[in-house]
Order: structure tokens, then sequence, then C-alpha cells
């Protein structure tokens, strides 16, 4: 069959060669794609992943049977809706059940209808209401923007004043997006994706952890993530049972009882509080960096999974008992400003073991940076151990002027 990817990171280009491995895969399309993944799929660099129509067309075109959305922009613009309308099976859920991540309100909304263990919140839109929440919840306290932010719309204030000054921030950028005033939960974070359609749902096996600061020890700004490792060893099967069945489960059956249909991958971003597992976020695609360890460790054929969610059938999913870790490469600045254009030089031996987030290919074989997140560098092996000092080995193998790019040494940190 024919298979398409929408989407142009790291994540997609995870899933390209996830679908490359599949049995069922003849000819695999991308858009807009990247340039590394030209070696498993013919890309459409110059369509614009929310071409809905254009990508209706291509999708017709190449008889595409399967097409996976990786990002969210698409999904919120309804690509799924158009597509399925056309007669393809899309893994992203429509532009309806795709508001569990485009707005904060909306899921909120369910978790609180049902009982879903959650941070308590508010959404402001005017100043003096949100100083005077402030001034009596105290901080820490988190403030978050409506809508989608790539990770980039959170503070985590912990003064009062910081809080303060996040709001007026968020609210002077005038995007007519209300601003969400979060309770502050303390805990281990873990991602957990489950694959989800209606009230059916297929847990992956094991979780990963994300690093979401921009720097060394959880300090600097939060970004999309700068990198991420799995298994979680340290976190049992007790915590991963009780996020499936206090939560992914009762919001599947939730979002059903609301008339939504979900299809897709639910991503759940959890915390360990001492009450419990409580939700930090929903999202409605697979996490990046989080995507790459994870399909990187699963063994089972990519088209068959998706098949048999979609049948709603039991499946077995089968993960690599190895361990893999990520690190980000990013441009310096990131995630405010940034400098595009930097080059990088990847040795031809870790090209399968680099996924590219915003790299474009140069005539001469070299790269150039085209995003702020520009490349996870992987390392796997039998250990996490093993997986960090192969992945921290092979980012020391890429070249790049020290002024142009920077990266996390503390990856997985914790797990070892
Ligand atoms: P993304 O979708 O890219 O993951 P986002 O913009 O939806 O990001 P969140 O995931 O909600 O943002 O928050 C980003 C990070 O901020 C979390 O991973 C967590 O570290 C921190 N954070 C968010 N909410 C809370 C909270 N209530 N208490 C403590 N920390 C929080």
């Amino acid at each position: 069959m024919n298979v398409l990817v929408i989407g142009s990171g790291g994540r997609e280009h995870a899933l390209v060669k996830i679908l490359n491995r599949s049995r069922h895969t003849e000819n695999l399309y991308a858009v807009p794609g990247n340039s590394s993944m030209t070696k498993y799929a013919e890309v459409y660099g110059d369509m614009k992943e929310t071409d809905t129509e254009g990508i209706v067309r291509l999708a017709q075109e190449k008889n595409i049977t399967w097409a996976v959305i990786g990002p969210e922009a698409p999904l919120n613009n309804g690509l799924a809706d158009s597509l399925e309308d056309a007669g393809v099976k899309v893994f992203g859920p429509r532009k309806l059940e795709a508001q569990l991540e485009s707005s904060k309100a909306f899921a909120k909304k369910i978790m609180i209808k049902y009982g879903i263990p959650t941070a308590a919140y508010q959404s402001f839109t005017n100043l003096a209401d949100a100083a005077a929440y402030i001034k009596q919840q105290g901080a820490p306290i988190v403030i978050k923007k409506d809508g989608l932010a790539a990770g980039k719309g959170v503070a985590v204030a912990m003064t009062e004043h910081e809080a303060l000054e996040a709001v007026k921030e968020m609210l002077a950028e005038g995007e007519n997006h209300p601003v969400v005033i979060e309770e502050f939960l303390e805990g281990e974070e873990f991602s957990l994706m489950v694959l989800v359609n209606g009230n059916y749902i297929l847990p992956f096996d094991i979780v990963a952890q994300d690093h979401k600061r921009a720097y060394d020890g959880d300090t600097g700004p939060n970004t999309g993530g700068m990198g991420a490792y799995a298994p979680v060893t340290h976190i049992g099967q007790a915590v991963i049972d009780e996020a499936v069945h206090q939560i992914v489960k009762p919001m599947a059956e939730a979002m059903t009882k609301e008339g939504l249909d979900y299809f897709g991958v639910m991503y759940l971003g959890a915390i360990i509080t001492e009450d419990g597992v409580k939700v930090i976020e929903f999202n409605a695609r697979f996490g990046d960096p989080e995507a790459q360890v994870l399909l990187s460790l699963l063994d089972s054929d990519f088209i068959d999974v998706l098949e048999a969610v979609k049948n709603k059938e039991p499946f077995d999913l089968q993960f690599s008992s190895d361990s893999m870790l990520g690190v980000i490469l990013a441009s310096k600045g990131y995630p405010k400003e940034y400098k595009k254009g930097e080059k990088v030089s990847i040795p031809a031996e870790l090209e399968d073991i680099v996924f590219n987030s915003g790299l474009k290919y140069l005539e001469d074989g070299n790269y150039e940076t085209s995003g702020g997140r520009v490349l996870l560098v992987t390392g796997r092996g039998k250990s996490l151990d093993e997986a960090k000092t192969e992945a921290y080995n092979n980012t020391a193998q890429i070249k790049f002027d020290n002024e142009a790019l920077f990266y996390r040494n503390d990856i997985g940190e914790r797990g070892v």
C-alpha cells in the first residue's frame, strides 16, 4: 500500500523510518518532509503541511491508503477531516477531537466533568482579575497561554511577581488567547503514548521522559523538548497502570460520552504527585523527541498496529528490551531568537541514528540549520547508562560551530 506522512520534524523522520520498515508499505510520501527522509520517501518539500487541498489532491493522485499526521497544526486545521472525507485512512484526530491539545479549556472541562486528576485552573483575559487570582493563590504557580504554543507558552513562576510578569507578557501579545493560571504540581514527569479509537485504547508498554527546560539541571525557559529517553525503568508498572486506568481510559471514554470520536495517539504528559498521577497536558499527536526514541524501540510492524487500532482489535505491541536516549542539538538562542543557516556536518556512519528536526541538506554533503531544534542524536544500549554514553559519544562526532548550537549534558541523568 501507499503511505503518506505529514510533517517535517524529527518525529516525522521517525515515523517515516518505521513506516518504511513495514512489510505493507510499497511507496512512501512525505509532505513537506525534510532532506533526511529522501532516503525512504518521496518528499514534497514545496508543499505546506497546512495546504489541506493540495495534500488531499496528492493523496488521491498517489492512491494513499494510510496517512499519518505528525504535528498539531494540520490536525488543528482539519486535515484529518478532509483526508478521511476523501476516503483515506488517517492516523490523527479530526479537528473537533484535536481540541484535546489545541484548547486547554476544552481538555480541562472534560477532565473536571469526569473527575480525571489534573491541576486546578482558571482562565483569564483581564489583567486585574488575573492579578487578583495570583495574589489569592500565591506562588509557585503556572501561567499558560491557551492555544498551540509548541511548549513555549508556559511559565512556571516561583514568585507572584514572576507570575504577574508572565501574565502581562502573554496578554500583551494580544492574540485573543486567554491566559490559563494553574496550580503548581510537584513531582516527577513522564510521557505516555496511547493509541486510541473511540473507547478502544492500546497503550505503549514503556514510558518516556522528556527534558522541557533549555539548560542543564532543568533550568532556563521551557522548550519543545531538549532530549528524551525510554524506557524509564525507575517509574514502575503500578504508576503506568494508574495512568492508563485512572486517566487515559476514562478520558477516552469521556470523549465518547461527549459525542466525540477520537482516533490517533493520545499523548499524556503526567506528573507523579504525592496525591497520585495527575495530568499536565494531553497532546493529540506523538511527542517530539519522545517519538524518536519510543518508535525506534517498537519492533511491531507499524501498519499492523494502525490496522489493529482502526479495527479495535487486541494487539500485543512488541518493544525491544534495549534503552534509547536522544540529545537535541538546538540553535543558540532557542526557544527565543536564533540564527539559521549555520553549517553542521554529520559523519556518514551516524546518519541512521540522527533525527532531523531543522536541517537542510547542502550540495557539498553538509547541512545547514533551518530551525530552533536542529537534530536529535540518539544512542542505544542494553541499559540506559550504555545508551547515554553512546548518545553523547555520537553527539561529540557532529561538527558545528560551538557558538551556533547548544545541547544539554544531563539527558537521562535522573534515570541513570
Ligand atoms: P507541549 O505541548 O510542547 O508539551 P505546552 O505548551 O502544552 O507544551 P505543558 O506541557 O502544559 O505546555 O507544560 C510544559 C512544561 O511546563 C511541563 O512539561 C512541566 O514541566 C511544566 N508545567 C506545566 N504545567 C505545570 C504544573 N501545573 N505544575 C508544574 N509544572 C508544570
